[in-house]
């Protein structure tokens, strides 16, 4: 049944016979829905929408194709320039990490027309004081752009050997890495974070090695215990490695767990560089899950340095935690759809705007040319996107 609404004007465009994948535990598939403006007034069978078709309703037949809610990446590196590829992988949020000074472009474009993704703006940790000010320019923008928290780093990268490590790296006596300098003054580090509670900010911390996950889970369950901290969204940021005894402190206070399903790929070059035996734990997805971590997913794109090196592609992400080279950490496309659109919304407290395809929340969605949970896992990356919606208006159309 769709849900009871009071405006019963036409629709301005209405998508039938689908194969709709909500997101909506209540209503897991449907056939159609009715778009007015930019939000979704109602989703159900061909019948339950047809009444709503006026003179100036456009119709669109999915002809049995699937349909999803957009893609939210977790963890972007946005510039402009990466709009058509955005438009062409289906996002249609994405929570960039972004230097301040970057903002007021964002605001301009959104104030343009010229955004077609949804941006989400983490800024430095540092820079907590000005929260609200940026948050309150960015609202301008009527949604386009979001000031959504904060970020801060506690460790570097395995491959620099910087991530912060329990034990030393392989072929080292006494190499674990560091904490960075903002994080190992604990006392100034806590002060930011209490800082960032004050202003109504969630805080997003980088953490790779096993012992920078560890220093990160501490300094929050602090941080929520200080402040009784409720419906927070705090989030663990890779958590590339984690020690087998620390994977339930992420369901016990909550934590989102923000992880790069393309780097369970990385796992036979990570041997190199930890051993064999850590790996185990590393990029350990569905441990995470089973603990009660909640899972968002991000491609981290384009790399971290800044030349294309991880696929931004969701699908190329999803493919690589179904065929995870750590067979025990698997999941499956379901799971793998669901961190990349409802648990990313949720990680911005957003679950209740998008994420899911249900009456009230915005239009924001796309057609596929199949449907990933019937491919072969190894072709779920071949799937392509055929049409993008975001707030209401096709803004990428590939063939058919
Ligand atoms: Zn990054």
């Amino acid at each position: 049944m769709p849900h009871d609404h009071a405006d019963h004007s036409p629709a301005d465009r209405i998508l039938r016979g689908g194969r709709i994948y909500t997101q909506d535990p209540s209503r897991p598939w449907a056939e159609a829905l009715a778009v007015s403006g930019n939000r979704i007034s109602v989703i159900g069978s061909n019948a339950d929408v047809d009444s709503l078709a006026g003179p100036h309703t456009q119709m669109i037949e999915l002809n049995g194709r699937f349909v999803m809610p957009g893609f939210n990446d977790a963890h972007i590196h946005f510039t402009p320039s990466m709009l058509p590829l955005l438009r062409q992988c289906g996002i249609t949020t994405a929570q960039t990490i972004t230097e301040v000074a970057d903002l007021p472009e964002y605001v301009r474009l959104a104030g343009e027309g010229a955004l077609t993704v949804r941006l989400e703006v983490r800024l430095p940790l540092q820079t907590w004081s000005e929260f609200p000010r940026y948050r309150a320019l960015a609202a301008q923008t009527g949604g386009m752009v979001e000031v959504i928290g904060l970020k801060a780093y506690a460790d570097g990268m395995l491959r620099k050997r910087t991530a912060f490590l329990l034990e030393p790296y392989s072929g080292s006596a006494s190499g674990r890495g560091s904490l960075t300098k903002a994080a190992a003054d604990t006392a100034v580090f806590d002060r930011m974070l209490d800082g960032a509670v004050s202003v109504g900010a969630d805080v997003s911390t980088h953490a790779i090695g096993d012992a920078a996950t560890r220093f990160v889970l501490g300094h929050y369950e602090n941080l929520i215990a200080r402040h009784k901290l409720a419906g927070h969204r705090l989030r663990v940021i890779h958590a590339s490695l984690v020690s087998p005894v620390d994977f339930s402190r992420f369901g016990a206070s909550n934590i989102i767990a923000e992880v790069n399903p393309y780097h369970a790929m990385a796992i036979p070059w990570l041997k190199n560089i930890v051993g064999e035996e850590r790996t185990r734990w590393a990029f350990a997805f569905r441990t995470l899950k089973a603990n009660g971590a909640r899972l968002c997913f991000g491609s981290d794109y384009p790399g971290p340095d800044g030349r294309p090196e991880f696929p931004l592609n969701p699908l190329s992400g999803i493919q690589a935690t179904v065929l995870h080279e750590n067979p025990q950490e698997r999941l499956s496309v379901q799971e793998g759809l669901a961190a990349y659109t409802i648990g990313s919304a949720y990680a911005s407290r957003h679950e209740d705007l998008k994420g899911a395809l249900q009456a009230a929340m915005v239009a924001d969605l796309i057609v596929l040319s199949e449907n990933p949970l019937e491919v072969a896992a190894d072709r779920i990356d071949s799937i392509r996107v055929i049409q993008t919606w975001m707030n209401g208006n096709i803004v990428f159309q590939g063939p058919a």
